[in-house]
């Protein structure tokens, strides 16, 4: 069975994180939507949020998986089975943040490989971090949002 782990803080998921799911699902048998828990990390929205909101979007995709895990991305994949991690290249800079996480992960996790997906034009600006800041800001995220996910303005 093909298993792919796409990992992320999905602080909160974005229509851009949905896309490369979609794109991802007819490459693989089991696509786990996994949520990294980096305890340095300060997130916006809690674990069991975004873990629900994972949930809401991915609900009638049977070959979807909402998880989530601590420590090290390629131990994770080891202890569920996936030999493929999904990972999104948006611009150039992802590219070489990424080039060399994928590199490790495949060292560490004795043969992983790292499965990536060029951002659609039309997702390519969208990012978890601009949806947060729009979001403190007090202004509507909906248009980067999954329909799912209904957020108020922020207090
Ligand atoms: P992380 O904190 O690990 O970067 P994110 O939730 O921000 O987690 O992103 C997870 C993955 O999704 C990353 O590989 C990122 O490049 C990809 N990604 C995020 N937004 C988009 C987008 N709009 N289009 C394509 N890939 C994206």
């Amino acid at each position: 069975m093909k298993i792919a782990v796409f990992p992320g803080s999905f602080d909160p998921i974005t229509v851009g994180h949905v896309d490369l799911v979609k794109r991802a699902l007819p490459l693989f048998d089991k696509v786990v939507v996994a949520v990294g828990v980096n305890s340095t990390k300060k997130n916006l929205f809690t674990l069991d949020q975004r873990l629900d909101w994972l949930r809401q979007v991915f609900i009638q995709h049977p070959s979807v998986e909402i998880d989530f895990f601590q420590n090290l991305t390629a131990h994770y994949c080891q202890r569920i089975g996936a030999k493929y991690l999904i990972r999104g290249l948006r611009t150039s800079s992802d590219f070489e943040y990424e080039k060399t996480i994928s590199q490790l992960n495949h060292i560490v996790g004795k043969g992983i490989e790292t499965v990536f997906f060029i951002a659609q034009p039309e997702y390519s600006h969208i990012s978890s971090t601009i949806v947060r800041e729009i979001i403190t800001g007090g202004g509507d995220a909906s248009p980067f949002l999954p329909p799912e996910i209904i957020i108020g303005p922020a207090a």
